[in-house]
């Protein structure tokens, strides 16, 4: 066993209400400057619909991720005799319509127009050339709560037409926050010539060195979730950076400290890294389960031990008991990967919205009244288009998550409101009284410190003795940089 300890983020779906405000909070901190204008490190998407970059889900066009070769995994995106020849062209990055032009307005103008008889208006400008933009074709957000057009929903890859067509009516629509997925097996990372990203020892969070970044943006057309940005500007790879200067001193993520909807869950994960290398291999809808079978119980003394000797402190491992993430993963099997079929093994986990069930039975009062659990594959949001985005395909894990939802969901209301349903709703689900409570107040009830369980790394009060042989820190192995 070779134990290593990740810092995870979870999201509940159905808590999102698609403000923004992670985006916003995320923007104003880390990418303000030129050259990051366009860049959405978090960005929260409209499903069904096209996402950002446009269409970033399908992998005919974007070559992302890995794919199976006989008995291993190759990158999509290039192969040995390929990767001179891309050093100087890459056919398959999104274009700059796939993104936006990156936009403002000239509010000075409102102010500061000379007289005349017509209203001053804030005209668009190009943050890049500083031309004047006649009309806006796009931005991060242009089909933002828009689901029910045809013309977006029709495009994403998970919705199959058919049903598209018979509900047009009766569309349905989610939010989908997404940052990168600090993955366990990195495209980004393997794709990389200069060798510019790097995965942290001691955290699993995935960067870029700036210093050693060339441009050469085989990052960009690896990643398949296209969490990794060209900046115009500097002429380096950009991303997501799991907000490290905070969580190295204990803060919570900005994206996560600012949710309005307060979806998001951050804690450790321990989890087996030699068992990756057979878990890419497995079939698309076996994936789910390989990933969970990665994630280990940090309760276990043998898990303990096994991490410790590779330098996990005492500290991270009390963290991992008190994580969120591994009774939403493990324990209950209510939390999923974002297309785990990339296999860059996502490490951001989401727990699927359950949909409104007043379209299929009438009054949802009566559902819950009656302890009915809803089918669902009758639901509004197809169990089928949750599995293509979470599971591999595989709807039954997904239908088995959605039933616990369901199921503790009757069995609180029923409890609050002094007419206990039937214990055998919960069986039914796979859940007991105890389960449905701990999810209930997971969901429900957690406070701040229960959502986020984050250790402190405390690395300014440590020597440089300490931090080599990683004691306190967490530090599991060298990372690729530090060997460097
Ligand atoms: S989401 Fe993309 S950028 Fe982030 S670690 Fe995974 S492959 Fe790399
Ligand atoms: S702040 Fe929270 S609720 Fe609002 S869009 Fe972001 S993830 Fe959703």
């Amino acid at each position: 066993m070779d134990v290593r300890a990740q810092i995870v983020m979870a999201f509940h779906l159905d808590k999102c209400i698609g403000c923004h405000t992670c985006s916003i909070s995320c923007k104003n901190i880390w990418s303000d400057r030129k050259g990051t204008e366009y860049m959405w490190w978090n960005n929260v998407e409209t499903k069904p619909g096209i996402g950002y970059p446009r269409g970033w889900e399908n992998q005919e066009r974007y070559h992302g991720g890995w794919v199976r070769d006989g008995n291993q995994v190759r990158l999509n995106s290039v192969n040995r005799g390929g990767t001179l020849f891309s050093l100087f062209f890459q056919p398959h990055l999104p274009e700059i319509e796939d993104y936006y032009e990156p936009f403002d307005f000239d509010y000075g103008n409102l102010m500061g127009a000379p007289d005349s008889d017509d209203q001053p208006v804030a005209a668009a400008f190009s943050q890049v050339s500083g031309e004047r933009i006649e009309q806006i074709k796009g931005s991060a957000n242009w089909d933002d709560d828009l689901s029910g057009s045809r013309r977006y929903a029709a495009k994403d890859p998970n919705l199959p037409d058919a049903r598209l067509v018979e509900a047009y009516d009766t569309i349905f629509m989610q939010y989908l926050p997404r940052i990168c997925n600090h993955c366990l097996h990195p495209s980004c990372m393997a794709s990389c010539p200069s060798r510019a990203l790097y995965k942290r020892g001691e955290d699993g969070v995935v960067l870029v060195d700036q210093n050693v970044c060339k441009g050469w943006r085989f990052c960009v057309t690896a990643c398949p979730y296209k969490k990794v940005y060209f900046n115009w500007q500097s002429g380096k790879a950009e991303k997501c950076i799991f907000c490290y200067p905070r969580v190295e001193s204990g803060q919570v993520n900005a994206c996560a400290q600012s949710c309005v909807g307060r979806i998001r869950y951050v804690g450790v994960v321990l989890y087996d890294a030699e068992q990756v290398a057979d878990a890419l291999l497995k079939d698309d809808p076996d994936l789910v389960e390989a990933m969970r079978a990665l994630i280990l119980d940090p309760a276990d003394p043998q898990v303990r031990e096994a991490a410790a000797k590779n330098g996990v402190s005492e500290q991270w491992l009390r963290s991992a008991q008190q994580s969120p993430i591994y009774p939403l993963v493990k324990q209950f099997r209510v939390a999923f990967p974002l297309h785990p079929e990339f296999r860059t093994f996502p490490m951001t986990w989401y727990i699927p919205a359950l949909s409104p069930v007043l379209s299929v039975y009438g009054e949802t009062h009566r559902v819950l009244e009656h302890g009915m659990i809803p089918d669902p594959q009758l639901l509004r949001i197809p169990a089928g288009y949750q599995a293509r985005l979470l599971a591999g395909g595989n709807r039954h894990l997904i239908e088995e998550a959605l039933r616990k939802l369901f199921a503790m969901r009757v069995y609180l209301r029923g409890e609050n409101l002094g007419k206990p349903a039937d214990p055998e709703v919960l069986k039914k689900a796979g859940l007991d009284a105890e389960g449905a409570r701990q999810l209930y107040k997971l969901f429900a009830l957690t406070g701040y410190h229960d959502r986020h369980v984050i250790p402190p790394q405390v690395r300014e009060s440590q020597g440089p003795e300490e931090r080599k042989k990683g004691a306190g820190v967490g530090i599991i192995k060298k990372s690729r940089r530090e060997k460097r």
